[in-house]
This record gives C-alpha cells, structure tokens and sequence, in this order.
C-alpha cells in the first residue's frame, strides 16, 4: 500500500558534485546535529546507489567498515556519523540501496502486484525510492528527515534517485523540502584563486536532472570571500547568503560549529517555515576544545591486516576520539599490520605504545601476528583491548600458551585444530547464503560483580552489537577459568561468552560484539574510556608517553 507523504515532515536532500569523498556524511550528520540541538526531532537517511543489498558481503577495501545496527541490518559507514553525531540509533529503514530497491519491485512483480503494467524505472523504482523516504519519516515520526544520495552527480547509478527527489519535492510541494549539493572549490596554485567552475558544472547536471539547489556548501582548504560567493551564487542560481563554505577543519566534530557560524540551520529552518529557540552548542564547543587542546597524549597501537584503509576502523577511531576527550587526553593511532608482526616480531612494533587494541575482522591472514601481539601485552602487562576476532585470539593465544594447548585454534583458520576453543555457533552450522546471515545486531549480555568489565560499565546489564559467526567454545571454558581467565560478560542465558579478562593483568579486556558501534561525540563508550584511562596509567607508569 503506498503511504503519503506527511505533512509535519520537512525533507533535506543532499547531494554531492565535483569529486567523492567530501563529506557529505560528516555535512548531514553536522547539520542534524544542529537541528537536532534545536530541539527537532531528526533523521538522516543514506541512498547507496549500488546493486548490492547491503555491503555486508563487500571487502572493507571496497567499502571501508560496515556499520551494524541495533535492529542487525550491514549497512554504509556513514550511519555511524549519523548516529556519533545525532545519538539517536538508526535502523535498516536509515540506508536504502539499488540492490534493494529493485529486489522490492522485482518481488512484487512476480507477486502479480503490477498486474498488466509493464514494469519501469519510472514510475516504478522511482515511487519505491520515495516510499523508502516516506516510511522512514512515518515510522520515525521525524520532523526532520535528512537524505544523503551517495556518489556524485552525473553518475548513471544515481539518477532514478535524483528523479525519485524531482519528483518527492514536486509532490511535497514548497517549503516542506529543500535541496543542498555539496561541491569541491579548488585553489589552483597557478592561477592564484580558486576555482568555481566545477561547482557550476556540477550544479548544471543538477538542474538538467529538474533539482535546484537551495544550498551549496563548498569545500575548500581556505576561506572563500564575499565576491567569490557571489559569482558562484550568480552562475548556480542560489542566493548569495546560501552559499556556505565548508574549510578543512582539523576534527569533524568541528563542521557543526562553523556551520552554525554561517547560520545554516537557521537558513535551513527558514526556509522550511520551521521555528525553534537557538541551538545550546557550549557541550560541542567545549568537547573540540579538548579535542584540539588535549592535556597529555598517548599512542595506542591497532593491529590488523586492513591498516591500510583506515575507514575499515572508521568506528574505533572515532570511539578513541571520543574516550579521549573524557580522559582530557589526545589518542594518537599507531597502525600496525599484523603480517609485518608475524615477520619482525612484537617488539619492534609495540614498544612504545601504551595500549593495544586488535580489532574484529574476518580470514587466516595475519592471525599468528595478531596472536604474537596479543602475547606481547599479555606478558608485558600493556593494556590490550580485543574486539570480536581481538576477543577470539586472546582466547587461542591464552589457550596455547596459559593452558599448554597445543595448536589451539579457531575453526575458521583450522578447521582440523586438536583444540578448537572458537567453534563455529550452533545457529550458524547449517547457514549456506553468505549475506545477512551472521549473529547481527543488538544482544543483551549479563556482567559478573567485580569485573573490569562491571567497573566499567557500572551496571550488570548491558546491550551491545554484534556481526560474527563463531564464539568461544564452552567445552573449554573450565580450562580457560581454571587458568586465570575469567568469563566476565555471558549471555542471559549463560551460553555465549560474550566478554573475557585475565587475571593479574592491569588491563586485558576482549568483548564479542563491537562497542566501537555505540560510542558517541556525547556519550563516549565505557569500554573506550576505561581502555583509555589504563593506558594512560600504563604510559605514567612507565614514562614512555608515546
Ligand atoms: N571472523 C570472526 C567471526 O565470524 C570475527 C568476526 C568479527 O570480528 N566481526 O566470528
């Protein structure tokens, strides 16, 4: 049944020109969180024009780090900057793909749905797109609902979604949508000035699709002055005072703040008929305060084998961002590939760090490092920090050398391992499609008194993310305990060990699921802040601030 659009609802549409990676996901989120301290009530949507239905079953070198919600959908990393920024959890509804968009439509075809129409990218996966919008705002009950079309203008792939937004504020009619494009405006070192032409281009191949923009916002690496803002209004038919420029900021957390010196969302509401008091943004001020003024630093090393993508981590940088602020320190990220680990050895890697974090990740490769490193802060008392496959390794690590079980292993690496003490879950055994189909999402779990995990949290309950498809094995958990380990974290029902601690350790933590999904600008993850703080306490102990 095709649903209407909703009258309280105001749409923001974002679109990018010139090149990708401008930001536009940092831009939505920044501008959400403005209307949101305003008092709104917001969402933010990101359309991936891919024919994947999730990038569950991408590599994180295609896509960098998939970001699981509560409700276990894969989806783009940009809803993770949605939800550091904004705090309010998204859901499958918040990431719209081709893939999906057209499995809908072909499914209903076959259901008889279009009985007698033949079936077309317009109006049919155009009106499918605008449902997806619309649903997303019902369900929400949003008044607000910011849209980012993933890619750049002038892409095949994305233009039955900027036909579907053509035709969305056609129907929504004025001043309930309003449409900003984000561009690039390159210093040219030669010439001397920066360079519009690109943004008029890019604004051209918008409005041949019927989209004018409201609103540029322009990147560049300095500020652009009154005339330049003029001329870029004059040939892109936006008024003067809607051009907003967006300079290269050194922490995002930044882009809120200087968006609101520009007043954007005040122009934004104003044009939506939306009115508010003004927004409070002493917390944000204060938090990029401390961000670029921080009292200490620390180095804290990552040890995995898609270091050389950063976004594949995007999650557990930011938490570390955020973990710092709370300790009044500033993180700085060693990245450590584990194969240069198994070669060299830990030592030339992991001497100078206060912490070690071995992050999740999928595959053989590069596991004898992680477990080399793993080894390294077990013996050294180097605060180490496991998450999901980190949880995992420490296991086999401890296992092999704490508990004298030779060759222990998870079956995803060896499958004919004498002591698989990772075994593949009971759910998973008979899983054959490969997408969608790992433990995902959002699972309650039970901490014991007096762990470090209980310490951290201060609570026995807690709900936490997850995307894996192997846990410890229960056949060797007295082992495990009768060594030292303790099982501080189970399920409520006490069948997954969901979280793990050595004894006689200052800090040796690992946690099944993925906290790094649930920390935000405003409310930093537990787990981060304390890791953050016995590296801290390591590194004063040891005097080798990194
Ligand atoms: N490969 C492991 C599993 O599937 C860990 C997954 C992860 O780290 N997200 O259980």
């Amino acid at each position: 049944m095709t649903k209407k659009i909703p009258e309280k609802t105001r749409f923001i549409f974002v679109t990018g020109g010139v090149v990708s990676s401008l930001g536009k996901g940092i831009a939505c989120a920044s501008l959400g969180f403005l209307l949101k301290s305003r008092g709104l009530k917001v969402t933010i949507m990101k359309m991936d024009p891919y024919l994947n239905v999730d990038p569950g079953t991408m590599s994180p070198f295609q896509h960098g780090e998939v970001y699981v919600t509560d409700d276990g959908s894969e989806t783009d990393l940009d809803l993770g900057h949605y939800e550091r920024f904004i705090a309010e959890n998204m859901s499958r509804m918040n990431n719209v793909t081709t893939g999906q968009i057209y499995n809908t439509v072909i499914s209903k075809e076959r259901r008889g749905d279009y009985l007698g129409a033949t079936v077309q990218v317009i109006p049919h996966i155009t009106d499918e797109i605008k449902q997806r919008i619309i649903v997303l705002a019902r369900e929400t009950d949003a008044e607000v609902v910011i849209i980012e079309v993933g890619g750049t203008v002038g892409d095949i792939e994305s233009q039955p979604f900027l036909e579907a937004i053509r035709q969305f504020c056609l129907e929504a009619g004025i001043g309930n949508t309003s449409n900003m494009h984000l561009t690039l405006v390159p210093f040219i070192e030669s010439a001397g000035e920066p360079k519009t032409k690109p943004t008029q281009h890019s604004v051209m191949r918008l409005r041949e699709i019927g989209i004018q923009p409201d609103f540029l916002i322009c990147r560049s690496d300095r500020h652009l002055n009154k005339s330049l803002k003029e001329k870029i209004a004059l040939f892109c038919n936006v008024r003067p005072e809607r051009v907003i420029e967006a300079i290269d900021v050194s922490t995002i957390y930044e882009v809120p703040l200087r968006f609101a010196d520009q007043q954007l969302d005040s122009k934004v509401m104003g044009l939506m008929n939306l009115k508010t008091d003004p927004a409070n943004l002493n917390q944000l001020q204060n938090i990029v305060k401390k961000i670029k003024d921080p009292q200490s630093k620390i180095k804290i090393a990552i040890c995995g084998k898609y270091i050389k993508l950063k976004d594949a981590y995007k999650s557990i940088t930011e938490s570390f961002v955020h973990a710092a602020v709370a300790n009044n320190t500033r993180v700085t990220l060693k990245w450590v590939d584990s194969e240069e680990v198994e070669k060299d050895g830990p030592a030339k890697y992991f001497s100078d760090v206060c912490g070690i974090l071995i992050p999740g990740g999928f595959g053989n490769r590069g596991i004898e490092g992680k477990l080399t490193a793993i080894k390294y802060s077990r013996e050294n008392k180097v605060p180490f920090f496991g998450i999901c496959l980190g949880l995992q390794c420490a296991v086999i690590e401890f296992a092999r050398n704490s508990c004298n079980l030779k060759d222990a292993n998870s079956i995803e690496f060896d499958p004919a391992t004498p002591h698989p003490v990772i075994h593949i879950m009971e759910s998973q055994k008979n899983i054959k499609d490969l997408g969608g189909t790992m433990r995902l999402g959002a699972y309650p779990c039970i901490l014991k008194d007096q762990t470090r995990s209980f310490q951290a949290y201060q609570t026995n309950y807690i709900n936490e993310r997850h995307r894996h498809r192997y846990e410890v094995n229960n056949d060797y958990r007295r082992i495990l305990q009768e060594n030292g380990m303790v099982l501080s974290g189970l399920s409520p029902d006490g069948n997954l060990v969901e979280m793990i601690e050595i004894e006689n350790h200052p800090y040796f933590l690992g946690c099944q699921f993925h906290p790094e999904l649930k920390s935000r600008i405003t409310q930093p993850h537990p787990l981060f802040v304390s890791f953050v703080k016995a590296a801290l306490e390591f590194c004063s102990k040891n005097q080798q601030n990194g």
